[in-house]
């Protein structure tokens, strides 16, 4: 069982690298932790390297790696481990641009090896629950709230204001990714407003309006303002009631009754992440879906811009 363990490597040790990666691993029990690539950080006895290139050069044995660095920086470490025949695993968002990453699946492809695009909140624990309860029933209308306080969750982060960090989508991607996943349809933008401070380079707010091909109309807004009642909620209007996500994911509701029989636990999202990503590998497949990223890249693409005051 021991040598069977997959030996992974962790790129860009910090924030979501301690809270999650690090206690999902030692639960998972299917990798060994080898070595981190990460300038400034490490991690108690786990061998060191600044770079990813050091790390790939001085550890032979490593297998797998995960990329958690902001995604502006993940392209060309992604692309030396899987030319180096490592299996690699994105965090969220997967890059900075579609077309890189789809770049990326396409070196997995030729090097037999996975990558795994992962969206965690595709994870949360009545995601699967509710993609099983709106396939039965008739969609007629959405709304999406992404609403959360900045200064709280993302202090000091200043990649995420930087061209390519995302700004508000940084966590509404995450509401994309779980809408994406639970609609029994594609949806597309049709109008797209972003907010931008003048100091900024990333919005702090946003809206999108969606729609699918059977004509189901999608509101969602995004405020990386709102200072109380933060919201992580998507609300189904169907012919049988209302179901609505809330937290995040982490539960639901059918007609304004919880769902009970829900199971929570603190490393859900990235214990169940981390199984995937040892099915994939030891499958020799990709899990690569932009569909989140791509909604995001057409709101940037088509959307009215104003600019707000500095942040
Ligand atoms: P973070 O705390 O800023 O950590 C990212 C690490 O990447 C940094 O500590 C830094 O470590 C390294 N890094 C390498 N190149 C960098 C560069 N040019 N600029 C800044 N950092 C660089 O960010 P995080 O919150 O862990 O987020 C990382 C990724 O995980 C993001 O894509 C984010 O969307 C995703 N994520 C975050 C959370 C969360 O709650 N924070 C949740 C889910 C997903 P060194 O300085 O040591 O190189």
């Amino acid at each position: 069982m021991q040598q069977n363990r997959i030996k992974l490597g962790i790129v860009g040790v910090g924030k979501i690298v301690r809270d999650q990666h690090l206690p999902s691993i030692s639960s998972n029990g299917g990798y060994e932790l080898i070595a981190t690539a990460s300038r400034n950080a490490s991690i108690d006895g786990v061998p060191a390297y600044k770079d990813i290139a050091t790390m790939l050069a001085s550890e032979h044995e490593l297998q797998a790696v995960a990329l958690c660095m902001p995604p502006q920086y993940r392209y060309e470490a992604a692309r030396a481990a899987l030319s180096k025949g490592l299996h690699v695993l994105l965090e969220k968002p997967p890059g900075a641009t579609v077309s890189e990453v789809e770049q990326l699946a396409q070196l997995a492809l030729e090097n037999g090896v996975s990558l795994f695009a992962s969206w965690h909140s595709r994870h949360a624990a009545a995601v699967t629950k509710a993609k099983h309860v709106l396939a039965q029933r008739k969609i007629e209308s959405v709304v999406l709230n992404w609403k959360e306080d900045v200064h709280k969750w993302h202090p000091d982060q200043d990649w995420i204001w930087q061209a390519g960090g995302l700004g508000v989508f940084d966590p509404g991607i995450n509401g994309l990714s779980i809408l994406t996943h639970v609609l029994p349809e594609p949806a597309f933008v049709s109008r797209a407003s972003l907010l931008f401070p003048q100091n900024k380079a990333a919005p702090i707010a946003a809206t999108i309006e969606l729609r699918t091909p059977s004509n189901i109309q999608i509101s969602s807004e995004y405020d990386w303002r709102q200072t109380g009642n933060e919201l992580w909620t998507i609300e189904f209007g169907t012919a049988q009631g209302k179901v609505e996500i809330k937290d995040g994911g982490a539960n639901l509701l059918l007609d304004g009754l919880a769902v009970e029989n829900i199971e929570h636990s603190e490393y859900g999202e990235y214990e169940s992440i981390y199984s995937h990503f040892a099915k994939l590998i030891h499958s020799s497949e990709s899990d690569v879906d932009l569909a989140p990223l791509k909604l995001v890249a057409d709101a940037f693409l088509m959307g009215d811009r104003e600019v707000v005051e500095a942040f």
